[in-house]
Parts: C-alpha cells; structure tokens; sequence
C-alpha cells in the first residue's frame, strides 16, 4: 500500500487516496485538502510520499493511508462540535484533520481537539505546524490544543471524548483511554508489541464495549520517554 498514492503535490496525493477508495467521504476529502502535509515533515520533499517519514524524537509521521484509515474509522463521530482526542500527535498532522472534521467554518459550535505527545520538543514543533498550516487561531481560542504528556493517560480534563486517535502502538488496550471515551464514542488504536494490529473500540450509549480488529500495522510504540530516546527508528 506505501507510496501507491504518492504524488507531486498535496491535492494530487488526497485526489489519489480518493481515488484508490481510501477516502470515501466528501467531508473527509474536504479536511485533507486543508491540510497540507508539506508543514508537518522534515524535508518538504518526502511531503506527497505514501509512507512514514522521521520527524523528530525517534518519531515517524506515519503515512497519509494510514490518516485515511483512522478517518474513515472515527468519521461517525467527527461530527461538527465533537471532542476529540489525538495521542501521539507527533508532528501535529491528525489533529489538523479532525480539526477541520469537528469545526468546521459555520458550525454552530466549534468543537475541540487535544492533542497529547510526551515530548516537548515534538508537542512545540507541532503547535508551530499548526500554525504555518493557518491554525494559529484555533490554538489561541482552544479549540485545538496541544499538550506535553503521557498519553497512556489521556486528557481527563477535557474528558468524554466522542472519539480518541492514537498515533502509537500501545502494548495492551490502554484502559485509561477506554474509560474516558464517551458512550457512544469510537476508538481507533493499534495495539501489540510485535505484530500490531489497529483495534477499534466502540462505547455504546449504555457503555457497553466492543473491539473489531481491523489493519495489521507497523507503528511507533506507546511508551516512555526513555524507551523512546534508546530504539532504533528503522
Ligand atoms: N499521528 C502522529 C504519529 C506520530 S508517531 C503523526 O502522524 O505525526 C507516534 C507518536 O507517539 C510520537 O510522536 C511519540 O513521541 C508519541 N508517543 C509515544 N509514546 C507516547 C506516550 N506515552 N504519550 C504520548 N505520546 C507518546
């Protein structure tokens, strides 16, 4: 599936994801024309490739089939005014996408997404894509913000959430992020720590929970700091 969609610009590239089937929604395809990929990598000549690129802190940016995929999960509730929360936002990348899904221009009610990394330098990097990619004023009114912290954690400040993202593979279902998604919400994380595999948990309006296994994936670990600072990225 790597780099099948790549392509010479941003708009080319979500016009290839589209068109392979990976995006299916109008409202979807919409969010990632705004979002440019060429502000959240190192080296804006990987930007419109179909696969991860290093970012910083032993991080990848992982690849935009793989944002089609967590959006084409969540989408039933990325609704305009949703709360979303986005672990492992690394470069910033995901939380832009479900910005532009849960706030859009004219919605009645703005909704919010926080993003959570456990490294500063990667949580600061990323405010600063948000803002070359015309999201300033959404981190100055709070509805998209971006934190330093343990993500296995989640955000229970701005807990339940309608939908939670995460970026990493956490080992086991993190329960934390379990307990705080609303009833009904959506979660998409890849879980394993050799062979990983993205699960989808659902909460039902009763709390009742489920888990779908979807993709076999290959992703960066939910972990500490240290184990971070200590792996080999490839
Ligand atoms: N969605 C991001 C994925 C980045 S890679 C993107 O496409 O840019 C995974 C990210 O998870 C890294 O940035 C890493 O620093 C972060 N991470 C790993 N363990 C974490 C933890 N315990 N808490 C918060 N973030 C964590």
């Amino acid at each position: 599936m790597a780099y099948l969609c790549s392509a010479p610009t941003n708009h080319q590239l979500v016009h290839n994801m589209a068109a392979h089937g990976l995006i299916s929604d109008d409202r979807v395809q919409a969010a990632f024309q705004k979002v440019d990929r060429k502000n959240y990598v190192l080296d804006e000549r990987d930007a419109y490739i179909d696969s991860p690129q290093a970012i910083m802190c032993n991080a990848t940016i992982s690849a935009p089939h793989m944002h089609a995929e967590a959006a084409k999960s969540l989408l039933p509730f990325l609704k305009p005014g949703a709360r979303v929360l986005d672990v492992g936002s690394g470069s910033g990348y995901t939380c832009a996408l479900f910005h532009h899904l849960v706030s859009p221009p004219g919605a009645e009610q703005a909704g919010t997404v926080v993003g959570i990394d456990h490294m500063a330098e990667l949580a600061e990097w990323s405010r600063m894509n948000l803002a070359k990619d015309g999201l300033g004023d959404a981190l100055v009114n709070g509805s998209l913000v971006v934190l330093c912290g343990d993500g296995r954690e989640g955000c229970a400040a701005h807990a339940p959430y309608d939908a939670i993202h995460v970026g990493a593979a956490a080992p086991t279902m993190p329960a934390e992020l379990v307990k705080q998604l609303r009833s009904p919400g959506r979660m998409f994380v890849p879980v394993g720590s050799g062979a990983q595999r993205v699960i989808q948990v659902d909460k039902d309006a009763e709390g009742r929970v489920t888990e779908t296994p979807l993709l076999h994936v290959m992703y960066v670990p939910l972990t500490d700091p240290e184990a971070q600072a200590g792996r080999k990225l490839f």
